[in-house]
């Protein structure tokens, strides 16, 4: 039976008050608050990890995937390439190199103007008469308020949004099960003159000694049994998007803990498989691992429109569109197992479709005071395979930081600014 601790009520302090606060510093929530301090109001990040980027940096990132129509991910790809090292410097690319992206992220936060407070988790929301006013963090300076005027819930999770008591349900409609979760990691030693770089499920490569991909379904240890490696920008250093683990809440800690020694469980003997059976690899080590477990999906939101798998197949151009010309495959990971899931597609995606994400679907329903944006705004579980990578969250902040700024300017709830307002920044 479950045991309850009565915590008595205290009194904390408000240990700040801005305009716009951004809760979540990944790709989506970086971008909503430089993107809301360009607008000219104050604006604090919060940010539970020591550094900022999300799964893009802390989670060790191979590349930004896909492509969307944005203003503000051209300048951070063109930021990205002045950093890059070597001969790819100056290099535009969707490569990346996460430890210049970290500190570049962090950088250009600061040109802002953003306040930041990393290492600082925001644990409740705080609700009055319908409207969030603001955050309660835990960090080592304790138990502490943020007021706001607008709160962007860019936390992957939608924490905020989800203690605020907005409807949600997690992963597959129907069954809940939620896509796999995975350590990403670097080994080095790699001989580029003969590596293989399989990208995709899809993608395999014969060898001597057999096929790459059903070796890996025999060999690696189950969930475990996928190739997928990805190019770097350093020499002889390669991506491994590898690691797997089924059935984890990245919403309940035990199970990110779980999900975490799974995949930890499965490193070496990744490794070992690339040095014995992929060409290129034979000298390979590991050198470095995420610090941030990726998890793939947890909770969708009902928002005022909820993206759906046809709205993408369709093309749809919203009237109330934030972003736009966006295109992907649906990339379902098999929720069961390795490798893709029977709904999922990614090399044989037909490439020239695109759509459009609503300003409604960064609108939770019944709230104010709130958006959504990255990976935890309202569409369905099919959608989000689709909107979820780095290019569309970035995006998605951009728009967001853009709507809130513009409703801390007028004195409005986010729901009260007309899309066209924010098409007019961002386009
Ligand atoms: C293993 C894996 C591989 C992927 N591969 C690719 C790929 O190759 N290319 C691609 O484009 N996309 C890829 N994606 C998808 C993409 O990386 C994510 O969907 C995207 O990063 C989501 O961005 P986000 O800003 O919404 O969330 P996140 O990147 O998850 O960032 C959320 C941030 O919020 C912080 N946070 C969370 N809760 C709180 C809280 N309560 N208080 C304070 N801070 C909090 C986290 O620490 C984190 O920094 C992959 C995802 C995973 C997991």
């Amino acid at each position: 039976m479950q045991k309850y601790y009565y915590e008595p009520a205290r009194q904390i302090p408000v240990a700040a008050e801005t305009d716009v606060l951004v809760v979540g510093g990944g790709p989506a929530g970086f971008s909503a608050a430089i993107n809301a301090a360009r607008q000219g109001v104050r604006v604090i990040l919060i940010e539970t990890a020591g550094a900022v980027g999300g799964i893009a940096t802390i989670g060790m990132m191979s590349h930004f995937t896909g492509s969307v129509k944005s203003r503000f991910y051209e300048e951070l790809l063109s930021r990205m390439a002045e950093r890059n090292e070597g001969d790819q410097k100056g290099v535009r690319t969707v490569t990346i190199d996460t430890e210049q992206l970290k500190t570049l992220c962090l950088d250009m936060l600061v040109e802002a103007g953003v306040e930041l407070r990393l290492y600082t988790m925001a644990c409740a929301a705080i609700v009055e008469d319908g409207r969030v006013k603001g955050v309660i963090t835990e960090s080592k300076s304790g138990r502490q308020a943020i007021m706001a005027k607008e709160v962007v819930d860019a936390t992957g999770d939608g924490d905020i949004a989800a203690d605020a008591g907005v409807e949600y349900h997690k992963g597959r409609e129907g069954d809940g099960l939620m896509q796999p979760v995975t350590i990403m990691f670097k080994v080095a030693g790699v001989d580029y003159s003969r590596a293989v770089f399989p990208g995709s499920f899809e993608t395999t490569v014969d060898t001597p000694k057999g096929e790459l991909q059903a070796l890996a379904r025999e060999k690696l240890p189950f969930p475990a049994g996928h190739v997928l490696l990805y190019r770097s920008t350093l020499p002889g250093v390669v991506t491994c998007n590898m690691t797997n683990s089924i059935d984890i809440d990245g919403t309940d800690a035990q199970s990110l803990t779980k999900g975490e020694q799974v995949c930890r469980s499965q490193l070496n003997a990744i490794v070992a498989f690339l040095r014995e059976y992929v060409p290129g690899y034979e000298n390979c080590f590991l050198i470095s691992s995420a610090s941030l477990l990726g998890v793939r999906e947890t909770r969708h939101f009902k928002g005022l429109y909820t993206l759906t798998k046809e709205d993408i197949l369709n093309c749809t151009l919203f009237e109330d569109w934030v972003v736009r010309e966006a295109r992907f495959n649906f990339d379902v990971h098999n929720l069961t197992g390795a490798s893709l899931d029977k709904t999922g597609v990614q090399k044989y995606y037909p490439k020239d479709n695109y759509y459009s994400i609503p300003y409604r679907c960064l609108l939770p329903a019944g709230v104010d005071g709130l958006l959504l944006a990255g990976r935890n705004i309202s569409g369905t579980h099919m959608a989000h395979s689709n909107y979820r990578v780095m290019p569309m969250c970035v995006a998605m902040g951009e728009a967001a930081g853009v709507a809130a700024a513009l409703a801390a300017l007028r004195g409005v709830d986010p729901k009260e600014v007309p899309a066209a307002a924010i098409q007019a920044v961002i386009e």
